[in-house]
């Protein structure tokens, strides 16, 4: 585990914490001495992903759908709103719902961190640049989404959610961060959750074809989740307000990945080669100069110890 918590929180409500990313921050911030609470609806996230946490001291679960309601009892001093729809399986299944996380519920964590007068963290994402014009991507880049495009439920949500979370900091003086997260990977990912690392790795381990879509020259960036906990936790810890991208640099083309995976894997799968989505980016990479200068944070896991470990974890899984 790399993450380094250079603050002490006391008590930190994490939405969606029984997600992938959520769940590794629920343990690390447990790990750290921090009480969590976690809440989350389960509509994409697996209690597995939180059942070893149910009897650590400290740690709450809470069944709710944010966008309904954040019932919360005790007051916290960090709200890390993760809460949403996250890979496009999950947000074209789920359209409304992910408007009404990214909005409604947005504005309830929103609404919980002004009462408590606790730091607030927005899990944004590099989707809020689109189909980028720009490559890499730094924050002051606007963006080219198509806002009436099947992605934008999730991509527009979350550029809603940047826009009130800029709102309340502005008119109600709330303390906020937005974190621009690249594609993050890693143990805990769902083999169909339609993300390219996950559908490889299941693919390769089950010796089906790996389905690349389009030509695969279409680039992507991967963090290692536990590199990406640890900027996320930086970025909580320092006071900025971001927009902060965390991400890794070491940019991939989407062929050179399902090779890696076959390779590692140690698998003998072909490819094969499928219709690339509506608005699929072309290009995806983060400019990291922010992060690296404000929280002296970067990644640390190369792509093959990434994929190695995740690998491994998926064969674990297959045998339980
Ligand atoms: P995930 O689907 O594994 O986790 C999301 C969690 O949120 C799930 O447990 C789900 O049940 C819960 N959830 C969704 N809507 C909810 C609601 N209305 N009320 C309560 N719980 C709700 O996805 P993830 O990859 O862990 O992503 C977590 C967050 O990080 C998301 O906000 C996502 O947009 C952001 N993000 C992730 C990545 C990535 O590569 N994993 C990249 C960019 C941004």
């Amino acid at each position: 585990m790399t993450t380094v918590i250079s603050r002490e929180w006391e008590h930190v409500v994490v939405t969606g914490g029984a997600g992938f990313v959520g769940s590794h921050l629920c343990t690390a911030l447990l790990d750290a001495g921090a009480a969590v609470t976690c809440v989350d609806d389960f509509c994409t996230g697996r209690p597995e992903n939180i059942a070893p946490l149910l009897d650590r001291p400290g740690f709450t679960l809470v069944q709710a759908d944010v966008a309904e309601e954040l019932p919360v009892r005790r007051s916290p001093d960090l709200v890390l709103h993760f809460a949403s729809p996250a890979s496009p399986a999950d947000y074209l299944r789920l359209p409304l719902h992910t408007l009404a996380t990214g909005s409604d519920g947005t504005r309830h964590a929103l609404e919980l961190a002004r009462s408590a007068g606790a730091r607030f963290v927005l899990a944004s994402t590099s989707e809020v640049y689109g189909d980028p014009r720009q490559n890499p991507q730094d924050e002051r880049y606007w963006g080219n989404v198509n806002p009436v495009g099947p992605r934008s439920v999730y991509d527009e949500a979350k550029r809603f959610g940047e826009a009130l979370t800029t709102a309340y900091a502005d008119a109600h003086g709330v303390d906020t961060c937005i974190v621009r997260l690249f594609n993050t990977y890693g143990p805990r990912m769902r083999g169909h959750d339609g993300r390219a690392v996950p559908t490889f790795v299941r693919q390769a381990l089950d010796g089906e074809p790996l389905t690349v879509t389009g030509d695969g020259g279409q680039t992507r960036s991967l963090s290692y989740v536990d590199d990406t906990v640890a900027g996320i936790l930086a970025a909580a810890a320092h006071g900025m307000r971001g927009p902060v991208n965390i991400g890794n640099p070491g940019e991939i083309t989407m062929l050179e990945l399902a090779e890696l995976v076959i390779e590692l894997a140690g698998s003998d799968s072909e490819i094969r080669f499928i219709e690339r989505p509506v608005d699929d980016p072309a290009v995806r990479c983060p400019d990291i100069t922010l992060a690296k200068d404000k929280l002296g944070w970067q990644p640390r896991v190369a792509a093959e110890d990434g994929l190695r470990r995740t690998i491994d974890w998926f064969r674990a899984e297959a045998a339980v």
